[in-house]
């Protein structure tokens, strides 16, 4: 859909480290124009006909596996979607025997979504033909949502004038069990933002600033408390309280959390009035966000999940190619 000279190094999706900033801007610059297919009355293109992709979803989700198959469906894709009661893991299979037995009948993509981390990586490293994407892995990393908050925030940066490098961008809550926080700290380190981790030391470990972590990388600070961590911040990211996650007692109690943690309209009025607000979803209403937040105009909150079928598009759009043309260079050598 771009015309750019940017060609991905991997075939995979697995994560946003690893990306370069082309790579990520051009996951992002196809995002952009695939956005517009949905507002046509037909949302039909045919770039992915005779291709099958397959959603292997073996933990819940509702907005990440829809807008896969949304986005696979646009595109013109063969999509099937199996969850975890239905799949034959279920029964004591592995995940490598269930991968490779879905090989055997030739699907272009597997989108995949597992408790575990590193999941994808060990269906991508034992796949021979499927291109595998990271649909969120254990507390590893999810991708595709970091480029979709990435796309809703550009956009909103772009109706003031501003781009999407240079800005302050705070993260708060449980990023200790985040996969999209991860995947995000590597986005916005890649694109020269300024990042601040927001919670108690139990949800943001001092180890994130350590030299061989995220802090030897960029522009990344800790705060131990709400105002100091939003203050003057151009983005911020609530994030899920991940209680299935959390095997100890990470906070006192929620209610005690959500007063010192939780974010409201009277803080970010005093301390970052001109801040726009994301949640990747499902969100906790009241714990790690008010309501009066959430649903106000100063949250990005539905944009995020619209943009999803769009950048969702735009990765299966450009990994597919970029198997035919691997594909293609193989042929001829
Ligand atoms: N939906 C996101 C994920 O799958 C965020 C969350 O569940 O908290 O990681």
């Amino acid at each position: 859909m771009t015309d750019t000279d940017c060609i991905l190094a991997s075939r995979h999706l697995l994560g946003i480290e690893g990306l370069t900033r082309e790579e990520l801007l051009l996951f992002l610059d196809n995002a952009d124009n695939f956005s517009e297919v949905m507002t046509r009355e037909i949302k039909k293109v045919p770039a992915l006909r005779g291709k099958t992709v397959i959603n292997l979803f073996l933990e819940p989700s509702t907005r990440t596996r829809s807008s896969f198959e949304i986005a696979a469906k646009i595109l013109s894709a063969d999509t099937i979607n199996i969850s975890g009661s239905e799949s034959s893991t279920s029964k004591g299979e592995t995940l490598l025997d269930t991968a490779h037995t879905l090989e055997a009948m030739n699907p272009d993509l597997l989108i995949i979504r597992h408790k575990e981390s590193g999941a994808p990586h060990l269906l991508a490293k034992h796949l021979k033909r499927t291109v595998v994407v990271n649909a969120g892995d254990g507390t590893h990393e999810h991708p595709t949502q970091a480029l979709l908050d990435c796309m809703t925030i550009r956009q909103h940066l772009r109706i003031k004038g501003r781009g999407l490098s240079g800005i302050k961008v705070a993260i708060v809550g449980d990023v200790r069990h985040s996969r999209v926080a991860r995947s995000n700290l590597y986005a916005h380190l890649l694109l020269g933002n300024e990042v601040t981790l927001v919670g108690p030391e139990t949800l943001v470990p001092q180890d994130f600033l350590g030299p061989k972590a995220f802090g030897g990388k960029g522009k990344i600070s800790i705060a131990r408390n709400l105002q100091d961590g939003v203050k003057g911040a151009d983005v911020v990211i609530c994030l899920r309280m991940q209680l299935e996650r959390q095997a100890g007692n990470y906070v006192p109690n929620l209610e005690e959390y959500s007063r010192e943690f939780g974010v409201s309209e009277r803080v970010l009025k005093a301390h970052a009035p001109d801040s726009v607000v994301l949640h990747p979803g499902p969100a906790n209403r009241g714990i790690e966000v008010s309501s009066e937040v959430l649903d106000g105009p100063r949250s990005l909150f539905r944009m995020q999940v619209h943009n999803g079928v769009a950048t969702r598009m735009a990765v299966l759009f450009l990994l597919a190619t970029h198997k035919d043309s691997t594909h293609k260079e193989l042929a001829a050598a």
